[in-house]
């Protein structure tokens, strides 16, 4: 039995029209088609092909995996013929340039369509994830030629692409790197070394898939400096565009793995391939920096998707799960028990998961809707603007949905009790596939640092700036609405802690940069719960406005209250063990562990 699946719809129509300005975002040029209708017409398509095409493959696509037989990938039954009704219908090409085949739609836009393939299906969307991966890298960094081969397919999708970084021996530190790409004579490069956890990898799904391969020229610098991109094909392409024969690539194994076994994570082994540099010798990993902002939002989106399924899910068994009297006496006394829902610990669960969910939805569509500006707005100082937030809160929104959205999952598994351990109802699969969010795309500890060692001090404390000022005069200016006190007061005492936790880190990590290490997972975490903050006391501004029309709004000012009361407090709890340093961790003898 699926766990049911509705795309919550009216939320991202509140967060795009109502709480952000969805409406300014189609007033960018290029995005002149992304007109309100429009996007709520997309909106409606999408969630009708992620409920019925995509949620009915999730857990059988779990269930059967992924074969590699005789060097041929396999994926779950369904999951070929699905993908050829999503590329029939368009949904490859949503971002992609008009140039080459694409919509053309804004950031913002996909990201809300994105959320339903992975609440949906979050293995079988990697795949055309992946696609738009590749053909961002080949946008921005390929020449005239790559482009005008690779983003036609990538848009109808009819080729797909991947991400090859990780080898055996290096994930994090990709300076580690030893696959060779050798000059040929034709101005093409032999890429000869092994890749590993290689998502989408392989498959038989599209006519060809084009991988993005990190390597190494022969005498490039040691490290991260002597890094280039190579555009890698399974299959070579003729001078006509079309298929030509294998090139030296082949899938060495299927990772057997917790979760997303939908997806094909494969070992590629490079053997003389044919490739074609993108970009400049040497500068593969600005190349990847161009698309890490994205990337990482998208992995943050997955988050979200996941929370939003399994809440889902638990909302639908807790109503109708009948165990035990409510602590108040019977609520419903024709059956012979009350439905779990009355009880306060299994509210609590619910809570959390709402209010983690809709809160990091808020705050990244938010971001999402800022990357568009910076793309598109003629403003120059609001482009800067805009990605300056967008730099600081990207590692935050990776980092903080994706470990919230796991919380969320196994609060899921929780309310269905040993049900939820038994794979039948679904709930067990969702805490599987969200658990990689927190690792790929960046461990979730490496983003704490990107946080406190990069973006904390870029451009001389500027990205901060852009963050805390409006946050500051913000409260400052609902400080004096009565109405909004218990939503101001505890948000006011969180961002202080903030602001102590900063403090902290700068007086005490260039003393010990050890304190750096210790405190950047707790500050990450502050972070991420007074953004959530922002977003929830805006959110419940907005629907005090509007509370008398719909219970919408009224659910949304008690979801606030709660977060307020419930969650927002672990702030305080978290400053404590930033500020204990990370004495504790460092003196413990190598010996003891
Ligand atoms: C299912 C799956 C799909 C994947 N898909 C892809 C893909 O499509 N393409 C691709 O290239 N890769 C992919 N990956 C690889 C993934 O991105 C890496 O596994 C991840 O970046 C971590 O690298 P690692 O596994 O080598 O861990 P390591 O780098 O060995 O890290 C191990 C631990 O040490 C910590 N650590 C490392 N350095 C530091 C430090 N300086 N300070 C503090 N802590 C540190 C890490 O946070 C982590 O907890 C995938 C992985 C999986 C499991």
């Amino acid at each position: 039995m699926t766990a049911p699946y509705k795309a919550p719809l009216r939320d991202m129509e509140f967060l795009f029209f109502e709480l952000f300005d969805g409406a300014a975002i189609s007033e960018l040029e290029g995005y002149e088609d992304a007109e309100p209708e429009t996007v709520k017409a997309i909106l409606e398509e999408a969630a009708k092909f992620a409920e019925n095409v995509y949620l009915p493959l999730n857990q059988s696509g779990d269930a059967q995996g992924c074969r590699l037989e005789n060097g041929v990938v396999t994926v779950p039954d369904g999951f070929k013929e699905a993908y050829a009704q999503f590329r029939e219908a368009g949904w490859n090409s949503v971002t992609e340039d008009p140039e080459y085949g694409g919509m053309g739609l804004p950031y913002s836009v996909s990201i809300m369509i994105s959320e339903m393939w992975a609440s949906s299906n979050q293995s079988l969307a990697m795949y055309a994830g992946l696609t738009h991966g590749a053909a961002k890298a080949v946008s921005a960094r390929g020449t005239d030629e790559q482009k005008a081969l690779y983003l036609p397919k990538f848009a109808d999708g009819s080729w797909s692409g991947t991400m090859c970084l990780t080898e055996a021996q290096c994930g994090t530190d990709l300076g580690l790197i030893q696959t060779k790409a050798a000059k040929n004579d034709n101005g093409s490069y032999s890429i000869t070394g092994t890749k590993i956890f290689i998502s989408a990898g392989d498959h038989e799904m599209t006519d060809n898939v084009i991988h993005l391969v990190l390597a190494r020229l022969d005498d490039a610098p040691a490290g991260i400096k002597g890094i280039t991109m190579f555009v890698v094909p399974k299959y070579r392409i003729n001078d006509d565009g079309s298929i030509g024969e294998r090139n030296g690539v082949s899938t060495g194994a299927i990772e057997h793995k917790m979760g997303i076994n939908g997806n094909a994570t494969c070992v590629i082994n490079l053997d003389e391939a044919e490739g074609y540099m993108v970009g400049t010798e040497n500068k593969g990993m600005q190349a990847m920096f161009v698309m890490m902002n994205s990337a990482r939002l998208g992995t943050g989106l997955q988050g979200i998707a996941a929370g939003e399924q399994s809440y889902q899910g638990a909302v639908a068994y807790a109503k109708d799960r009948i165990q035990m009297r409510s602590l108040t006496g019977p609520k419903s006394p024709v059956q012979k028990a009350d439905p779990i829902i009355v009880h306060a610990d299994v509210r609590r669960m619910l809570l959390t998961m709402r209010a983690y969910t809709e809160g990091t939805r808020a705050l990244t569509y938010w971001i999402a809707q800022e990357l568009d500006h910076h793309s598109k707005n003629p403003d120059a100082e609001r482009r800067e603007e805009a990605d300056d937030l967008a730099s600081l809160l990207t590692p935050v929104i990776k980092a903080f949905n994706t470990d919230v959205g796991f919380e969320s999952t196994n609060h899921g598994v929780q309310i269905f009790g040993g049900h939820g351990y038994i794979s039948e109802h679904g709930m067990e699969q969702f805490v599987r596939d969200a658990r990689i969010a927190q690792l790929y795309e960046g461990t979730n500890g490496i983003q704490a640092l990107d946080l406190v060692g990069r973006k904390m001090h870029m451009h001389g404390g500027r990205l901060m700036k852009r963050f805390f000022d409006p946050l500051r005069s913000y409260l400052e200016t609902e400080s004096q609405n009565v109405e909004m006190s218990e939503f101001i007061t505890p948000l006011s005492t969180a961002f202080k802690h903030l602001e102590q936790a900063t403090g902290w880190i700068a007086s005490n990590a260039p003393k010990n940069p050890d304190h750096l290490g210790g405190a950047s997972v707790d500050y990450l975490r502050i972070f991420g719960l007074v953004s959530v903050g922002y977003m929830w006391a805006r959110m419940a501004k907005l629907s005090m406005a509007n509370q008398d029309s719909e219970d919408f709004y009224r659910a949304k000012i008690k979801t606030a209250r709660f977060y307020m009361q419930k969650l927002l407090p672990q702030t305080e709890s978290l400053l404590t063990s930033l500020q204990a340093g990370s004495d504790s961790l460092m003196d413990y003898d190598e010996a003891y562990f």
